[in-house]
């Protein structure tokens, strides 16, 4: 029901019981009677109102504060991008995909249609743009580039917000990103930025992108990537490592947020390794040649594969 039939409907039927009970000169009951009538009617209506309105969607508001937020639906395998628009995305807001070699680009599209077309897409604002399913997915396309496995099957949606979003649990909290249940959620405005400034160290995209690798391979356990298994023992060893190293003062490569658990420490390396290769090499040289093995590719030589899959 509309918000005008909303109002007018209990409105008309106050007007009818006023009127009434005037010609009766409020001598019978009629008038109480009919107000009565009138206002559970106003709330049928309400009533029916809030339960034909979106569900809740797992406690995130957006942090304008609007509780429950309309979302566009695009389920991916209907969105049907053509090679040239996808080209034209990267071309002009992806930075990594612009350094690959023509077979590299050419097995980026590849993976980059696949992953769009396995996923569905909710994008928490009035309207969504093409940018957002393709870009995103080229951040998951990127992080995976070097491994065999790249569709992270777990993470069927992903939430789009505009910006930072608040997540209702035991404490409020503003986001850019997360990563639960089988969603990805980013805030669009700071998945932008990661990649207009790609040699900063701070990307959310990959950031998340990274949590949900390691969620797909050691929590869920299916789809798993060997070569990214395996060298995660390495990456504990020498992570664990460097996570000491930097809890010193006066070691800057991580932020503190990094330095909360390991969890955020791989999520950090992550962004670190892609955009800030030379100063990860320099300060912890044995942690690059690990991430390096454990992703199989080398941002450092701008090489994105180191063999040939
Ligand atoms: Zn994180």
């Amino acid at each position: 029901m509309n918000d005008r039939l909303k109002y007018t409907v209990p409105l008309i039927l106050f007007a009818i019981t006023v009127g009434f009970a005037f010609n009766n000169d409020f001598r019978d009951g009629s008038f109480t009677l009919l107000l009565m009538v009138g206002y559970i009617m106003f709330f049928i209506v309400v009533k029916r109102e809030d339960q034909s309105e979106e569900p809740d969607n797992s406690g995130i508001a957006t942090a304008s504060g609007i509780p429950r937020t309309p979302y566009q639906l695009y389920h991916g395998d209907e969105l049907n991008f053509s090679d040239e628009e996808l080209k034209a995305i990267l071309t002009k807001r992806f930075p990594y995909y612009n350094q690959l070699s023509a077979i590299q680009k050419e097995r980026f599209l590849e993976r980059l249609q696949d992953f769009i077309a396995n996923k569905v897409f909710k994008i928490h604002d009035k309207t969504g743009f093409k940018e957002m399913p393709v870009l995103i997915s080229a951040a998951a396309i990127q992080l995976t580039f070097g491994l065999k496995k790249y569709l992270l099957p777990n993470f069927e949606f992903i939430h789009v917000y505009p910006e930072e979003f608040v997540r209702i649990h035991d404490t409020i909290c503003f986001l850019e990103g997360n990563v639960s249940g089988h969603a990805i959620n980013l805030s669009w405005k700071h998945f932008l930025e990661g990649y207009a400034t790609p040699d900063d160290g701070q990307n959310v995209g990959l950031h998340e992108l990274a949590h949900a690798l390691y969620y797909q391979t050691f929590i869920v356990e299916e789809n798993i990537d060997n070569n990214f298994r395996n060298g995660f023992d390495d990456f504990n060893i020498n992570g664990n490592k460097v996570f000491a190293q930097e809890s010193k003062p006066g070691n800057d490569l991580y932020s503190d947020y990094a330095l909360k658990n390991f969890q955020e420490f791989w999520a950090e390396s992550a962004e670190i390794f892609f955009e800030k290769p030379a100063a990860m090499k320099a300060a912890y040289p044995e942690l690059y040649d690990t991430i390096k093995l454990l992703l199989n590719q080398d941002p450092y030589n701008k090489i994105a594969t180191e063999t040939t899959l």
